[in-house]
């Protein structure tokens, strides 16, 4: 495996490709690289970066053909499909859950932010539709991995999340415990996770790391934790190029 961050990154058994789930450790600079909806030139393990900027919406990006540094995709959006090799898509994230996907026969993957209001909104579903829709994937072929975020531990929320929660998900209460004065812990993992299944990928294909970032903070920037933006942790899939099926 050939990752950039792999020293200060997470990866998950899931997925056997080149992708990290970074920490709050990232190497000095790597974050400077990162140019939010262009293209950029990244280190030589990392040819060419895309990243967006997330905006909390259920947008996914395509990118379908050969890329250059400095080139613009679409800017705001919260997911990034493409069968381009090479081409590493990041997503950032600190306490929203980074979702990262492959799917070795089509030779597609993809990298999801999903906030309550995007995974409310089934970001991770349309994402997944996008592969099948896109690049003709086959949903019993894709690998997901769930990356670290906020656990239900730390994640109390109101009536602002629980009512369009209810409203969307009929069996929201498999993933909150209702608590006092109309508040509730929100297990906003196990919502993707099921919302991933419900999409047809098998379970075994599925991993989940539990890791929560408000508690884990010798590890992770948390938004809840620090009642600000202190850094994000960014987390990346690429395909290398001969992984890719002609
Ligand atoms: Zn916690």
């Amino acid at each position: 495996m050939n990752v950039v961050v792999s020293d200060c990154g997470l990866t998950s058994d899931v997925i056997s490709l080149c992708h990290f789930f970074g920490t709050r450790q990232v190497p000095a600079g790597l974050a400077d690289l990162i140019q939010l909806g262009e293209v950029t030139t990244g280190p030589p393990s990392f040819p060419l970066i895309a990243s967006l900027k997330q905006v909390h919406s259920t947008r996914v990006v395509v990118i379908d053909s050969p890329v250059k540094t400095g080139t613009m995709i679409q800017c705001d959006g919260d997911a990034l499909v493409t069968n381009q090799p090479q081409l590493v898509l990041i997503v950032r994230t600190a306490d929203c859950v980074p979702v990262l996907l492959v799917d070795h026969e089509s030779g597609v993957i993809g990298a999801i932010h999903a906030g309550w209001r995007g995974a409310v909104d089934d970001i991770v579903p349309k994402t997944i539709q996008a592969c099948v829709e896109q690049f003709g994937s086959d949903v019993a072929h894709m690998h997901v991995a769930i990356g670290p975020s906020i656990g239900p531990c730390c994640y109390e929320v109101d009536e602002q999340v629980i009512e369009p929660l209810q409203a969307a998900y009929p069996d929201w209460l498999g993933v909150l415990q209702e608590g006092k004065g109309g508040k509730g812990k929100f297990d906003l993992k196990k919502l993707i996770w099921h919302q991933i299944l419900a999409s047809g990928i098998p379970e075994l294909q599925v991993e989940r790391m539990e890791y929560c970032t408000s508690c884990c903070d010798d590890l992770f920037f948390s938004y809840r934790r620090e009642g600000k933006v202190n850094g994000t942790m960014m987390s990346g899939i690429m395909l290398p190029a001969e992984t890719v099926k002609s």
